[in-house]
């Protein structure tokens, strides 16, 4: 009774669309689901995400759960998520491709699954990572750890830049750094983002975390913008 009258006045909205959802409907309506433009990339290894670190960095298996298109339901659902607030959204992305990415062999040698950071002041303004739930629903599909405090994104003033010698500048002037590298040694990480469009952040994480000792590095974001 409570929840018909809590569903009349706060209907449930698709993620991309916002029309009300059936009952039979969660997070999304049908007729986005069968819209999204979904990659399929992790089930073939040379696929365009592996190919934007070629002669960068070595990036072992590579994947994205949609194209981005601008203007479509894939940028609608980023913005949401980023911008209002709407975190289920990341849970959602996280379980469809985390249940995906179990059913491929290859994904099985993952060990742990790395966000990429935002920094603190950008933490406190947004309230949370837009990654981080995306990143640690992949992780409890694949029963393997969620770490989010051994890859930092700094500013030139942080004292954590001054006194470490593992910070690494991007292109774009992003700058990240490595703290407790031990926890990652030996280990096969999954570094995810949102959006990868020219790779250099994840080249720069990527960089970092290659000072920890004898690691391989795949990675996964939502979407893709190419
Ligand atoms: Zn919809």
């Amino acid at each position: 009774m409570y929840k018909a009258i809590i569903d009349l006045f706060f209907p449930k909205v698709c993620y991309a669309c916002h029309e009300v959802l059936n009952d039979h409907e969660q997070d999304i309506c049908t007729d986005c689901r069968n819209n999204l433009p979904v990659t399929n990339f992790h089930f073939h290894k040379d696929n365009n995400v592996s190919k934007v670190f070629y002669a960068r960095v070595k990036v072992v298996y590579g994947t994205a759960l949609f194209r981005f298109e601008k203007k479509g339901l894939v940028q609608q659902l980023i913005h949401n998520l980023k911008y209002k607030g709407q975190e289920s959204i990341g849970v959602f992305l996280g379980d469809w491709l985390g249940g995906e990415l179990k059913t491929v062999k290859e994904y099985s040698e993952i060990d742990m699954v790395i966000p990429v950071p935002l920094h603190k002041n950008k933490l406190k303004k947004r309230g949370f990572n837009q990654v981080a739930k995306f990143a640690e629903h992949i992780a409890s599909a694949l029963n393997v750890t969620y770490v989010d405090n051994v890859l930092l994104k700094v500013t030139n003033t942080d004292s954590q830049v001054l006194k470490s010698r593992f910070a690494r500048w991007t292109s774009n002037e992003e700058l990240f750094t490595l703290q407790n590298k031990s926890t990652i040694a030996n280990k096969h990480i999954l570094l995810v983002d949102d959006l990868i469009t020219t790779g250099a952040t994840m080249e720069a994480c990527i960089n970092v975390l290659n000072q920890a000792k004898n690691i391989k590095i795949s990675v996964a974001c939502m979407a893709i913008a190419q």
